[in-house]
C-alpha cells in the first residue's frame, strides 16, 4: 500500500499530540495562553503539540520540512510560556532543552519548497474551541507537488457516534486514492466512511465556523435561505467539520470571508480536504476552483472555501455566485 509508512508515523504523531492536548484541556489549572501579534491565542498545548508532531516525523523522515502554523517566536516572547511548554514535552519524552524546542517547532518551514514533499501541521485547529472546551483538531497533512497526498485529523471532542454522546474521540485518515477512515482517537479497527447521499438541496444541512470573524454567518444565511435549506447551521470550530461533512453529519461545508483579502492557511484545509475528497465529496474556493497548494503557506490563488457531498456542489456554488 502507497504512503504505508508515512500513515503510521502520522498517525502516531497525531495520536500523541492529541493525548497532550486532553492532558491539558482536563487539568484542574486554567489553560496558559497568549496573544500572538495577529491577536489570535496560542497556548502552551498548541506549542507542545507541535514539537511533537515534528519530534515524532522527524525521527522517521528526517529530509522532510514540517510546515506548521506556530513559530519559534512564540516562545521566545514569552519566556513563562515556553518553560512550561518545556515540561508539557518532557511528559512524553525524556528530556529536551529550549534550543531543541525552538529548532523544533521551525524545521523546515522557512525554507520549503512546496512544489516538493512536505508535511503541514496545525497543531491545534480551533484554538479558540480548544480554549472554549469545544471542539478542535490536531491537523497533519503530507503534500507532494502541490497535491494533498495524505491527512490525518485528531478531534478529541468528536462524539464517536451521535447516539453515545459520552463516547468522544475520533481519528480520521485519508490516502489518496485509498478513500477515508474513521477509529476512536486511541484505538484500532478503522472503518471506511463516505459523505452522505442527499441530492435535493432543501433537505441538507450545513456547517460552519462558530467563529464570525473567520466566515460570513449573514452570507451564509443567505445562500442557506436561496437554496431553501430550513435546518439550522451546525456551528463548529476547526476541521472537525470537514471530518462532519465526510461521515455524513452535514453536506455542505461554507466558508465564504468576511474579508475578501484574507488568504486560507494550507494547514487549516490540507487535511481536511483531503479527507472529504477520498469519502466522496468535493472541496474548492468559492468560485469552483480548485484549492492550489503549491503557492507557500497561503492559498494565495483562492478565497473561501466551498465543500459539499459532491452532489449539490453546482447548485450551492451557483446560490453563492447569486447571493455575492
Ligand atoms: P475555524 O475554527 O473553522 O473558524 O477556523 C480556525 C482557523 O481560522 C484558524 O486556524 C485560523 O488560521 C483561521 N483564521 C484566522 N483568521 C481568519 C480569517 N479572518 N478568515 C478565515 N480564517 C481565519
Ligand atoms: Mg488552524
Amino acid at each position: 500500500m502507497t504512503f504505508e509508512k508515512e500513515l503510521a508515523a502520522a498517525i502516531n504523531a497525531v495520536q500523541k499530540a492529541s493525548r497532550i492536548c486532553v492532558t491539558v484541556s482536563e487539568a484542574s489549572s486554567p489553560i496558559s495562553s497568549v496573544q500572538k501579534e495577529d491577536h489570535s491565542p496560542v497556548s502552551v498545548a498548541d506549542l507542545a503539540s507541535q514539537a511533537l508532531i515534528t519530534l515524532a516525523l522527524r525521527k522517521h523522515y528526517p529530509d522532510d520540512p514540517i510546515v506548521g502554523e506556530e513559530e519559534s517566536k512564540t516562545i521566545q516572547q514569552h519566556e513563562q510560556l515556553g518553560k512550561k511548554v518545556l515540561d508539557l514535552v518532557c511528559t512524553e519524552i525524556d528530556t529536551m532543552n529550549l534550543e531543541t524546542l525552538l529548532e523544533l517547532v521551525d524545521y523546515g518551514s522557512k525554507t520549503f519548497d512546496s512544489n516538493k514533499r512536505f508535511w503541514t501541521v496545525d497543531p491545534i485547529d480551533g484554538t479558540k474551541g480548544f480554549l472554549r472546551k469545544e471542539q478542535f483538531a490536531v491537523a497533519l497533512a503530507l503534500l507532494e507537488k502541490g497535491q494533498v497526498v495524505l491527512g490525518v485529523l485528531g478531534c478529541p471532542n468528536m462524539m464517536i457516534n451521535n447516539s453515545e454522546p459520552q463516547n468522544r474521540g475520533v481519528l480520521m485518515y485519508a490516502v489518496k486514492g485509498q478513500g477515508t477512515f474513521i477509529m476512536p482517537l486511541n484505538g484500532q479497527n478503522p472503518q471506511k466512511v463516505i459523505v452522505d447521499s442527499i441530492t435535493s438541496v432543501n433537505m441538507a444541512r450545513f456547517c460552519e465556523s462558530v467563529e464570525t470573524k473567520h466566515a460570513s454567518h449573514d452570507q451564509h444565511q443567505k445562500i442557506a435561505d436561496a437554496l431553501g435549506i430550513t435546518a439550522s447551521p451546525c456551528r463548529m470550530d476547526s476541521q472537525v467539520k470537514y471530518a462532519a461533512l465526510a461521515r455524513g453529519d452535514a453536506s455542505i461545508y461554507l466558508r465564504l470571508p468576511r474579508n475578501k483579502e484574507y488568504r486560507e492557511k494550507i494547514w487549516d484545509h490540507a487535511a481536511g480536504s483531503i479527507i472529504v475528497e477520498e469519502a466522496g465529496g468535493k472541496v474548492t474556493d468559492f468560485k469552483g476552483n480548485p484549492l492550489q497548494f503549491n503557492l507557500g503557506k497561503n492559498l494565495e490563488n483562492n478565497v473561501g472555501i466551498l465543500a459539499t457531498n459532491k452532489h449539490l456542489h453546482t447548485q450551492v456554488l451557483d446560490a453563492i455566485a447569486e447571493v455575492i
